[in-house]
């Protein structure tokens, strides 16, 4: 199962991509997550990457494209995968769609977690992440069961410089102007799925289910 997860920032499709990473015994792939990664391993593509991270902006394409196409053809994603934050822009999703003809496969579903602007800014200012192990939280939905301290790996979690309140705003307009196409060219293919993101999370998971099958 192939599946593409689409929202706005913070709409919660990071959640729920882990939740159907788990239940579909699928790899999670998030780009953010590589990202980061990158970032904290100090490698050249991280620093590149935060350029344009901390300005609310996306990396070029063709600093993102290779690595997931390295990615999507290991080993562990043979029976499929979830991407949560790519493709991002028309270009990634015909790159992607290209490098699945090659091997005569194709995405099997893109689900939209839909939420509207003013939830988002609301729910963004009160995430936080861990920058050791990557898990996320809010300080009201998912709080940590220590005030400030990462349930996995007891480091501190913080606001990310890229879930500043302006930042957010910039990454709102990217989000508008470069990803929303998505969703039309999703529809085209017959793939588009969309949830209400604004209900409680168990009940946006039970719609995804719902939509793949148990
Ligand atoms: P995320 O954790 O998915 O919200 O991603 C955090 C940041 O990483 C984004 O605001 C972008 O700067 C960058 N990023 C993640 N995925 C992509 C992508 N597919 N294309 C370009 N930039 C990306």
């Amino acid at each position: 199962m192939k599946i593409i997860m689409l929202g706005a920032p913070g709409a919660g499709k990071g959640t729920q991509a882990k939740q159907i990473a788990d239940k579909y015994s699928i790899p999670h792939i998030s780009t953010g997550d590589i990202f980061r990664a990158n970032l904290k391993a100090g490698t050249e593509l991280g620093k590149k990457a935060k350029e344009y991270m901390d300005q609310g902006l996306l990396v070029p394409d063709e600093l993102t494209c290779d690595l997931v196409m390295d990615r999507i053809g290991q080993e562990d994603c043979k029976n499929g995968f979830v991407l949560d934050g790519f493709p991002r822009t028309i270009p990634q999703a015909e790159a992607l769609d290209a490098a699945l003809a090659k091997i005569n496969e194709k995405m099997d579903y893109a689900i939209d977690v839909d939420v509207p602007d003013e939830n988002i800014v609301n729910r963004m200012s009160g995430r936080r992440a861990c920058l050791n192990c990557g898990a996320t939280y809010h300080i009201v939905s998912i709080p940590t069961k220590v005030e400030g301290i990462c349930d996995r790996c007891g480091n501190q979690v913080v606001l990310r410089d890229d879930d500043q309140p302006e930042t957010v705003k910039k990454r709102l307009n990217v989000y508008h102007e470069q990803t929303q196409p998505l969703i039309d060219y999703y529809k085209k293919q017959n793939i588009l799925k969309t949830v209400d993101g604004t209900r409680p999370m168990e009940d946006v998971f039970g719609a995804i289910v719902e939509i793949l099958g148990a």
